[in-house]
């Protein structure tokens, strides 16, 4: 530990100008906000035009009806339209908030608040989860409109909105509500951490971060996700008995069995799983069931197993806990930093003693840039663990001796492919669109990865008769 402490420590020296020099930060978030922006708006202009185009990849030709392709299209041009807009409205926003100072009108409004209970400066986590309301409130707000455009006119014109206006306020409540039981008791203790650890917090904010996620492991599918979506045991029949069998074979801890009343329509949340290593539930959604037979379904599944079989969620957690890890150690340079606070319009006398919270969203916001870039690494590493899990399935009839397996990747293929048509997902991808957006290769990559899978897994078996 001491040894951390002193690597930590050099760190912090190397950063020291950050609490003496006069950075002018505002104008260095205004510009990595926008060029971030920017940047974003130039790949949906590289991506747009490909919405034009008459015919979708030879690969998938077979499988899109014209008259289908033209949805999809019809569909991709209006969501990259109103991401293009939506993007740089709420980039307009968020720039006129930092240039009118809005974390120092936000905090010292917090404070106003908790005076008007009695309450003084001395109680700065009180005074913290007020400010971070506040905040929240003033960026949620004007996005607003442009949820209900989202659901009620762009999704219900291609016909996906099966939301009604009582079930959108319904879930805006419940979110609301639910960011504050769990954001306000999380935002005390991690600030209490903080407070009780001094400047050698960062073990352990890691070790309270590392627990507080395997809690909501614990709580998001057992109490969060029910109070949005119905979860039931999927009845007895052959997609039952295909699932258990398979998670039988490959000694996976299959507890229980879940159908969702998902038509939350992400092309990749089609089936997962969750739980502690010796205990796993499988959760499937209905619409998947609706739309493949039981055979493609098991194929997914198969996929599914192949990101236990490689522990994907759990290297996944790893390299998330580095990323945390190295935010963490930058940070104390920010901690305490009087000009940090000056360039975003703090007054003299809360800039002097930093609140932990104002200097951790300062700086958040200056880490933006780096984010993306870091978004980008993770996508790719998603990206390759999508192929091995693909190729898992492709394998398990050699794994497994079973000859009944042997056209798994042609099934999942299937599935796939269905998937895509019924979700009117974009089939014509540009390479910088994807690999800055996309955790998933697109439907073509991955039809192509699945042709060669299949070859390789099919040598294999001829090899072990
Ligand atoms: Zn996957």
């Amino acid at each position: 530990m001491d040894f951390l402490h002193t690597q930590l420590g050099a760190l912090q020296r190397q950063l020291a100008f950050v609490a003496v020099d006069p950075i002018d930060w505002k104008t260095y978030v205004q510009v990595s906000s926008w060029a971030v922006c920017l940047f974003e708006s130039y790949l949906l202009l590289r991506q747009y035009p490909l919405y034009s185009k008459p015919a979708p990849p030879p690969a998938l030709a077979e499988h899109f009806s014209s008259g289908d392709f033209a949805k999809s299209q019809a569909y991709g041009r209006d969501k990259a339209k109103f991401a293009l807009l939506s993007g740089l409205y709420g980039q307009v926003l968020e720039s006129l908030q930092i240039h009118y100072g809005v974390y120092a009108w936000a905090w010292d409004a917090a404070g106003r608040l908790l005076a008007a209970f009695g309450y003084g400066p001395a109680y700065e986590i009180s005074q913290s989860i007020a400010f971070v309301f506040i905040l929240a409130l003033i960026s949620t707000i004007p996005n607003l409109p442009l949820s209900v455009y989202q659901t009620f006119v762009l999704e219900e014109k291609h016909g996906f909105n099966k939301t009604t206006p009582g079930l959108f306020i319904a879930d805006l409540l419940k979110g609301w509500a639910l960011a504050f039981a769990i954001g306000a008791p999380f935002l005390a203790a991690f600030l209490y951490v903080f407070r009780w650890a001094g400047d050698r917090f960062v073990p352990w904010l890691m070790a309270f971060l590392l627990a507080f996620q395997l809690i909501m492991v614990i709580i998001y599918p057992t109490v969060i996700q029910p109070l949005f979506n119905k979860l039931s045991p999927l009845p007895a029949g052959e997609l039952r008995t295909r699932i258990e069998a398979l998670a039988a074979r490959l000694r996976f801890p299959l507890t229980h069995l879940y159908e969702i009343d998902g038509s939350k329509r992400s092309s990749h949340s089609n089936a997962y799983f969750f739980g502690l290593p010796w205990s796993k539930h499988i959760v499937i959604f209905d619409t998947l069931i609706k739309q493949s037979k039981a055979d493609e379904v098991e194929a997914v599944l198969a996929h599914e197993l192949g990101h236990w079989y490689y522990m994907h969620p759990t290297k996944l957690l790893c390299v998330s806990q580095l990323h945390i890890f190295t935010i963490l150690a930058l940070f104390p340079a920010f901690l305490h930093a009087p000009p940090l606070l000056r360039a975003f319009d703090f007054p003299a006398d809360v800039a002097a003693h930093p609140p932990t919270i104002v200097a951790f969203l300062l700086f958040q916001s200056i880490l933006r840039p780096i984010e993306a870039v870091v978004g980008v690494a993770m996508n790719a590493l998603s990206r390759r663990f999508e192929y091995e899990a693909d190729r898992f399935a492709c394998e398990l009839q050699t794994r497994l001796g079973a000859e009944e397996m042997r056209d798994l990747g042609e099934r999942l293929g299937r599935a796939l492919i269905a998937l895509h048509v019924k979700n009117l997902s974009t089939v014509w991808v540009d390479w910088l669109y994807s690999a800055y957006h996309h955790s998933h290769p697109t439907l073509t990559e991955r039809l192509r990865a699945l042709e060669g899978f299949k070859a390789s897994a099919g040598v294999a078996a001829k090899k072990e008769l």
